[in-house]
Order: C-alpha cells, then sequence, then structure tokens
C-alpha cells in the first residue's frame, strides 16, 4: 500500500486555513499519479437502500424548505484492482447490512416515534443487499479481499467479518478502515452514539482489521482517501475509469452541494454566497468542520469536473440526495451517472 508524501504533509499543518491552502495545491499531482497508473479493472455501482435524513443535517440549515426530511440512496461499490504486486483484488465499498444497521438509534427512534407502519414507508426502501448483489454479478463470498466504508455510521460488520456468536458471510475479507474511525466506535462519545449501530464491531477478530494511517493507494486506480470531517475518521475512495477519475464521499450528500453556485435547491446558492463557501458540508455531526470543507475541497479538485457536465465535479456521494414526494422541492439539480468499468472477474 503507497501513501501520498503531499497529503500527509499538508494534513500536518496545524493552522486550518494554512492546511486547506497546502490540500488545494497537493490535489493535482494527486490526481495525476492517480489518472496516470490507469484505471481499475472493473467497478460497479449497486444500490442498497434509500433512507430519510433530516433536511437541516444535509445542508447544514442552508436549504430553505418546510420538509424535515431528504431521502438519500446508499450504494455500494464493486472494485476489482491489481494491487502493487500484480495480485487480483476485489474490495467492497460501503457494504451495509440494512438489516443489523437498522439498529442504530437515530433511525430505531424515528420508528419508534412515527409507528411502525409509516416509519416502514419511510425506511422501507431496500432496492437489494448486498448478497443479492454479489450474486448478481456471479461473485462468491469467498473471493472478496477487502471490505472498506467511508465511514462507520449505521454500520455494523459482524455479520460479514464474524464476532462472538455470529457467523461472518465472508470468511477471507479484511476490513480496510481508518485506525480512528475504527478506535472511535470502540469508545463512542455522547455525541456520536446515535448514529453509529449498537456494538457494530464488538467480538470482531482483531486479525481480519486492517488500520490505516494515512493515505491508502491500494493499487493503480484506486485508493482511500484520508478526508476527515462529517467523522474524524472519514474516507473517501477514488476510482479511475474509462469516463474518469470518481471519488465516492459521505462528506457531501449531494454532489451540487460541492458546486452550490450551480445548485437550484431552494437557499444553497444564497447560502454559500453569503458564508463564501464553496462546499456545503453534510452536517449531522459536525466532528471537524474545518478539516470537512478542507476534504471537499480535495475530493472535488482529485475528482475533477465531470465530463457530462464540468460545471460539476465527478463526486458522488455514498449517500445520495434522492428526487422523492416526501420532499418536494428538494430534488437534485444535477446527479451524476454512477460509473461502471470493465466485466467484473468472477
Ligand atoms: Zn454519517
Amino acid at each position: 500500500m503507497k501513501r501520498f508524501n503531499v497529503l500527509d504533509a499538508a494534513w500536518a499543518l496545524e493552522v486550518p486555513g494554512e492546511r486547506l491552502k497546502a490540500l488545494r495545491r497537493a490535489a493535482q499531482p494527486v490526481r495525476e499519479a492517480l489518472l496516470a497508473s490507469g484505471p481499475v479493472t472493473a467497478l460497479r455501482c449497486c444500490p442498497l437502500v434509500t433512507l430519510p435524513y433530516p433536511t437541516t443535517y444535509a445542508f447544514s440549515g442552508a436549504a430553505l424548505s418546510p420538509a424535515p426530511y431528504v431521502q438519500l440512496t446508499g450504494r455500494m461499490g464493486v472494485v476489482q484492482f491489481n494491487d502493487w504486486e500484480g495480485q487480483a483484488r476485489t474490495l467492497l465499498f460501503n457494504p451495509s447490512d440494512v438489516e443489523r444497521g437498522g439498529k442504530t438509534p437515530f433511525y430505531a427512534n424515528l420508528a419508534q416515534r412515527y409507528g411502525t407502519f409509516v416509519a416502514g414507508r419511510l425506511l422501507g426502501q431496500v432496492h437489494g443487499t448486498v448478497l443479492s448483489h454479489l450474486a448478481e454479478l456471479g461473485l462468491g463470498v469467498q473471493q472478496v479481499d477487502y471490505l472498506a466504508y467511508d465511514h462507520l455510521h449505521l454500520q455494523d460488520v459482524r455479520g460479514w467479518l464474524g464476532a462472538e456468536g455470529i457467523p461472518g458471510v465472508f470468511p477471507r475479507a479484511q476490513l480496510l478502515v481508518d485506525r480512528l474511525e475504527w478506535a472511535s466506535t470502540r469508545e463512542l462519545h455522547p455525541m456520536q452514539v446515535v448514529w453509529y449501530a449498537p456494538e457494530g464491531t464488538r467480538g470482531v477478530d482483531e486479525r481480519r482489521v486492517v488500520p490505516l494511517e494515512g493515505d491508502a493507494w491500494l493499487g493503480p486506480g484506486v485508493a482511500l482517501l484520508r478526508t476527515p470531517g462529517h467523522t474524524l475518521g472519514h474516507r473517501s475512495l477514488a476510482a479511475v475509469t474509462d469516463r474518469g477519475l470518481f471519488v465516492f464521499s459521505g462528506n457531501g450528500v449531494a454532489t451540487e452541494c460541492y458546486a452550490p453556485l450551480q445548485s437550484t435547491l431552494p437557499g444553497l446558492r444564497t447560502w454559500a454566497e453569503r458564508m463564501g463557501c464553496e462546499v456545503v458540508p453534510n452536517g449531522s455531526t459536525l466532528e471537524s468542520s474545518l478539516d470537512q470543507y478542507a476534504s471537499m475541497v480535495l475530493e472535488k479538485l482529485v475528482a475533477g469536473p465531470s465530463s457530462v457536465d464540468p460545471l460539476y465535479p465527478n463526486v458522488l456521494p455514498s449517500g445520495e440526495l434522492t428526487a422523492s414526494l416526501l420532499c418536494p422541492g428538494l430534488s437534485p439539480t444535477f446527479s451524476l451517472d454512477p460509473p461502471s468499468q470493465g466485466a467484473i472477474r468472477p
């Protein structure tokens, strides 16, 4: 696994404004290095679930709407690549165990407040499961080498990796996770508790966990970039395809949150102008809001402009704003087609 020294040096700067400036400078060489390393062998994006999410968090209070909730769609990325030794590898990015994750206090409370009938309608849009998507792609569980998440909100990995009394579905897979994100789940701060699945990592064999310190450049065309903010241990997936370099992140909920001056979502553009901000963070936790802003700038510069409309960057939110009758007026102005690359090899 390689690291980007230029990003390490930027993150090491203490003053937030200097850090942001250094990250801006570092983004271009990182983007060029990733692109020059070539595309991943294969990539698919598989929709898992659409969930309600408070409007005020989604846009850090910038959107003007009476709708209390927007709908976000979570996707799993299936990435096949060669590692630096030339070994073919399969990575699942954001493989959410929707059933176990439903016990996350924020969503369990919502179900309790609105009753199971309404909450069922609000919460019940499952598009597919990790295992149904793998079966469709012709992949067996023993072929999965790595699991990784942008962050561990709502995630319960015990069913995948195994834990005391719970058999694991993936016999070989290792979890690539930011050291701090993993450690956070071991001793949650009261302000973190509502967003994490209770005991979602408890009893997992530590030998199945690979804690990451800096960026993890996994192989040609693929990296897990260190992008703290939404959580302190947040990571973004950067993947090169024939359609360009895509970045998948939980720091923003819509591509236009990375280009708010283009947004027709009520309030976003004026908020960005008034605040002098070029990104609108996903603000449920704000574990580190200055870093989240810097990470979003880094993400959009590494991703580069979309080939469909260069006014928007190639950033795909891992929980993406989805048009819904439940939140009229809050349909995305622009959505990227999730990329698809090569043929998935069993
Ligand atoms: Zn989150």
